[in-house]
């Protein structure tokens, strides 16, 4: 009899198992693809030689994951490269903005904006602890730190819109834009504002490390630690039922909620089954990977020193495409996550090649091919992009769902951001991860939500022990 099983083998599915083994409790992980990582892998999708990340590439929460930190992630062969500039957004006419690890070139390239910008940031890095250990964690224990929510609640919780309209400079309006679309809600929505203040800080904080040799070094060392403290992986195992599991008493589900529900069965209430299996989830995703015969030529002098860059152009033009994307309506001009491993990483590409990364947020479950406005976008701001590439590999965001059956409808973020997921999660009560009686969720669709940072498989066990001090 095993103590834990856990479903699926993404960042929150390995964190949950970590923990557990951690603790002393016998886990074993069941994963249903051939390999392990879920949005943590990374393939030679075009050619061989060239390690591209399937899903995540950039990981501005992974260094600074309180639970990461106490891992002995590095003795397993983790290495963090952070990149000279965290990212930049380029404008027409050659100009661009970036976010440098450093506060004070960051400020100095926001021009009249400078000074705003580091009193908006400051509050956040001077207590970046306690800022990270609220928002990384269900509201239940926010309401534990009644302080720090009434100092930094109330900033958080506003629109990227709102933040944007403290500054008057379009460069300084368009950097926040892009920051918030991370968000993958519309930039007037509520706590939009916090995903661009939190991604600022975590730039002068830690930066936005990449992986060395791809994003599935996390995943990797993260299964070799669980290995050490006696945990057991194995995949090709699509788990459709909890009655074919091990017998187990506690039992953890790195899904969706719908999937949850599924596997759950019987032993989830009615209520709470309807409200998983109808959870709502956001705007997909588009995927381009390229190899490049060189850089991209970007026509700014900053974004080729740039781990991640923002392409998309205004404040009211990313606005209008991320409007777009949540309404349905099909992309026109897309705002673009791009990111370039091989910058800052040279092992990912050989002889002078380059793999570039990018997506824009497309309808839920869109069928359509937004691989050209996406190149053309790149194009607007580094003409000779397409000249430069050799290969390409595309995921659509029907795609994205078949690769990983967590991408529901190509939503990468668990479903879709808003003030009410913010504040009820999945389920309310005092374990907010608890859906039956010895079962609970442990993926991005729980708090605090989607990205690499392990913490919602850390909370989840925490809670399920009654540890969550
Ligand atoms: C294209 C893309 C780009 C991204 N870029 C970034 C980025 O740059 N930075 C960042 O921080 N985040 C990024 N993300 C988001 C990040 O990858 C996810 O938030 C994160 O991986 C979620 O982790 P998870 O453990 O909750 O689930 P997942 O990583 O989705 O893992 C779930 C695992 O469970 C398995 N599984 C599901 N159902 C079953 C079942 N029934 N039986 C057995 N196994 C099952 C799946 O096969 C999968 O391996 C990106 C995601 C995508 C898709």
């Amino acid at each position: 009899m095993l103590d834990a099983v856990v479903v699926g083998s993404g960042p929150n599915g390995l964190a949950a198992a970590v923990e557990l083994a951690r603790r002393g409790r016998s886990v074993t992980v069941l994963e249903g693809a051939a390999t392990i990582g879920g949005g943590t892998r990374t393939e030679e999708l075009i050619e061989t030689g060239h390690w591209h990340d399937v899903c995540s590439a950039v990981h501005p929460l992974g260094m600074a994951s309180p639970y990461f930190r106490q891992l002995p992630l590095k003795r397993f062969g983790l290495e963090w490269l952070v990149p000279e500039l965290q990212l930049s957004h380029p404008l027409d006419g050659g100009r661009a903005v970036a976010l440098s690890q450093s506060l004070e070139d960051t400020a100095a390239m926001l021009d009249a904006d400078g000074q705003r910008y580091r009193a908006t940031v400051v509050p956040l890095l001077t207590q970046w602890d306690r800022v990270l250990a609220g928002t990384l964690a269900p509201l239940q224990s926010c309401l534990r730190r009644p302080t720090t929510m009434a100092r930094f609640g109330v900033s958080l919780i506003r629109s990227a819109q709102s933040i944007a309209s403290r500054f008057d400079g379009d460069s300084t309006r368009a950097l926040i834009a892009g920051l918030g679309a991370h968000s993958v809600a519309r930039l007037s929505a509520p706590a939009t504002g916090g995903v661009a203040l939190i991604l600022a800080a975590a730039a002068h904080a830690d930066g936005w490390p990449m992986a060395r040799g791809g994003s599935h070094a996390i995943a990797a060392t993260l299964a070799a630690y669980l290995r050490e403290l006696g945990g057991k992986i194995e995949t090709g195992r699509w788990v459709k039922s909890v009655d074919e599991l091990h017998p187990a008493p506690a039992i953890y589900l790195d899904t969706s909620p719908a999937a949850a529900a599924r596997i759950a069965g019987s032993r989830v209430g009615p209520r709470l089954a309807r409200r998983l299996t109808s959870w709502p989830h956001g705007p997909g995703v588009h995927k381009v990977d390229w190899i490049l015969d060189g850089p991209i030529p970007w026509s700014d002098p900053l974004s080729g020193r740039a781990g991640t860059v923002h392409v998309g152009g205004t404040f009211e033009e990313i606005a209008a495409a991320e409007d777009r994307a949540f309404a349905g309506d099909a992309p026109e001009n897309p705002f673009v996550i791009l990111a370039q491993p091989s910058m800052v990483d040279p092992s990912r590409a050989p002889g002078g090649r380059h793999i570039v990364w990018g997506y824009c947020h497309v309808p839920h479950g869109y069928d359509g091919d937004a691989t050209a406005l996406i190149e053309a976008q790149v194009e607007r701001f580094a003409p000779g992009f397409r000249d430069r590439i050799v290969g390409r590999h595309v995921h659509s965001a029907n795609g994205l769902a078949a690769y990983n059956p967590n991408n529901v409808g190509g939503d990468i973020g668990g479903g879709a951001m808003s003030l009410h997921r913010l504040l009820r999660g999945i389920r309310v009560g005092r374990n907010p991860y608890e859906i039956g009686d010895g079962i609970y969720m442990c993926s991005a669709a729980t708090p605090p939500g989607g990205g690499v940072h392990g913490m919602c498989g850390f909370n989840a066990v925490r809670y399920s022990i009654g540890d969550q001090a």
